[in-house]
């Protein structure tokens, strides 16, 4: 009797055991199936290493030494990629979200330039597409890479973009290789950016935000960041971006191996309307600039390819806001020019000084950061560039030139009332710039077409800017006239034609008087230096 209780007492024992810890019986499994329900397919992948969608599940192999006696590992964080790839919802795995009419509606657009609608129903932690080159996921990076901070400048940003902006870093990235994350607000006036950031911010412990005292602009945020970062290497992204899959160790390796680089991820598009995630057209390229100063992107050379188009490739300048760069070697170069306001340039600042004090500026192919390209400028750019409507002071009407392309007559129509889209959209914006010429659009929409005049009767017609004055030199004089001077004639209207046409000056007419609507008289002034 006392033996087959004994036994009995054995048998339960041994069932509770099984079902507590045998891997495909006990609660265990139960578990398993529950927390990783819907993960996809583990194959085997080259060299017999199990994938999840072409991605490693295990590291392939303690670190490795190479040829040069570094010590290299695998830093994928691959229980991080099975969460992403078990993810499903809006936006999931970077997917395009599927838009009705009701969100497509201007207002969506308004505060951020890009539909605020949509990101705010995506989750902040959203997955995305690996769209790595296959070789990226074989990769080892130094076993000792430095640590960084990351500085986020931000002006006004939407609440959920900039969430998300700072949650896919802390998701996709070594957290010893984070030292925190800077978010630098440059004098938002927007309320979600004061108090409930700050409470939000506390469960992020390396989470710091500093506050400019006035509207900075990009460039002395981005310096207030990086004087106030303790990391070794300083990173900088914008307040709307989201990290790929371990895309921080490929930028630090570079900057480990020669501490003179300023290293950029590849940066894919997040579409403005629907947060889709994909590489931009023609992914990897080069950085340039054309004989306008703006920025471009060219084919890489076959020479510089190498056989591996995974690898890093030198670049002559970056596309400006997302790098890494070593905190002394930024302040070696001096950081940058203080004096440049707003944004634009600073990429060509520091790209010229990189290379010209003996460093190298390199684009990584395996670090990958989506950025939302916007669909306008959404908000007020104070003193930097001149953007204006221009208003008959006789009729009332406006400048319009609807049709962007060169050849196509300016014309005059009724002053439209909407800021920013309506603005752009209708050509009822121009440029006023160092060039002396007159441009339709903004500096993010500038589309290359001048205000030209061939005689002192000719219609003012627009063509291609050449950047040369002559045809395309412009005046905007005291007594309210813009002046050609190279045909000594004003721009005159008729109201019931919608016509604008050149004529001999007359300042007493109202129909030759404009004013600029929004514009800079700074500006204006230094464009009339010589004129008055
Ligand atoms: N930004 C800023 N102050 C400004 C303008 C922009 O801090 O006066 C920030 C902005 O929030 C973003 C970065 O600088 O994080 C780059 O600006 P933006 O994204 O508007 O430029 P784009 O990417 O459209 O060229
Ligand atoms: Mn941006």
């Amino acid at each position: 009797m006392r033996r087959k209780e004994k036994r009995l007492l054995q048998f339960a024992g041994l069932l509770i055991a099984a079902l507590l810890f045998l891997p495909n019986v006990g609660l265990w499994s139960l578990y398993r199936d529950r927390v990783f329900e819907n993960s996809p397919e583990i194959v085997e992948g080259p060299g017999g290493i199990p994938q999840i969608q072409g991605v490693n599940v295990r590291p392939q192999k303690d670190a490795q030494v190479g040829r040069d006696g570094m010590r290299r590992k695998d830093w994928h964080d691959y229980e991080a990629i099975r969460r992403d790839a078990a993810r499903s919802g809006n936006g999931e795995q970077g997917k395009p979200f599927p838009l009705t009419d009701t969100d497509r509606v201007d207002q969506a657009y308004r505060e951020n330039g890009f539909n605020i609608y949509v990101s705010d129903r995506i989750s902040l932690n959203r997955s995305v597409a690996d769209i790595r080159h296959p070789n990226c996921k074989q990769k080892l990076y130094g076993e000792k890479l430095p640590n960084t901070s990351i500085i986020i400048p931000f002006h006004n940003e939407g609440w959920s973009s900039l969430l998300r902006t700072v949650h896919s870093v802390l998701n996709r990235s070594p957290p010893e290789l984070i030292a925190e994350v800077i978010l630098v607000d440059d004098f938002s006036d927007k309320e979600h950016l004061k108090g409930s950031l700050e409470e939000y911010m506390v469960r992020l412990p390396k989470v710091r935000i500093l506050r400019t005292k006035k509207r900075e602009g990009l460039i002395r945020t981005r310096l207030l960041g990086a004087a106030a970062a303790n990391g070794e290497v300083i990173t900088f992204l914008d307040s709307h971006c989201e990290a790929n899959i371990n895309w921080l160790p490929p930028l630090l390796d570079r900057i480990a191996d020669n501490r003179k680089s300023i290293v950029c991820p590849m940066i894919d598009v997040i579409d403005h309307d629907n947060f889709g995630y994909e590489t931009q057209a023609g992914d990897a390229m080069r950085g340039a600039f054309d004989w306008e100063m703006y920025y471009k992107r060219i084919p890489i050379p076959s020479e510089l390819t190498k056989d591996d188009s995974s690898e890093p490739f030198e670049s002559p300048v970056m596309a400006g806001g997302l790098f890494a760069v070593d905190r002394k070697w930024f302040w070696e170069l001096g950081g940058y020019d203080t004096g440049l306001e707003i944004w634009g340039g600073e990429q060509y600042e520091i790209s010229f000084k990189v290379w010209m004090c003996g460093g190298r500026m390199e684009d990584i192919p395996c670090s990958r950061v989506g950025h939302i390209y916007r669909k306008y400028v959404p908000y007020k750019v104070p003193g930097g560039v001149s953007l204006a409507r221009l208003r008959n002071t006789g009729s009332g009407m406006c400048m319009e030139s609807k049709h962007f392309s060169s050849g196509s007559p300016v014309r005059l129509e009724t002053c439209l009332k909407g800021r920013g889209e309506a603005g752009w959209s209708h050509g009822q914006v121009f440029t006023f710039g160092w060039r002396e010429d007159i441009r339709v659009g903004g500096p993010m929409h500038t589309k290359k077409v001048c205000f030209d005049a061939i005689s002192h009767n000719s219609p003012v017609t627009l063509y291609d800017c050449h950047g040369l004055k002559g045809n395309q030199l412009w005046r905007y004089r005291k007594d309210k006239s813009l002046y050609h001077p190279i045909s000594n004639s004003c721009i005159d209207s008729n109201p019931t034609e919608r016509k604008v046409f050149m004529n001999t000056c007359d300042p007493s007419v109202p129909s030759q008087q404009w004013v600029f609507e929004k514009t800079n008289t700074t500006i204006l002034e230094t464009f009339n230096r010589n004129s008055n």
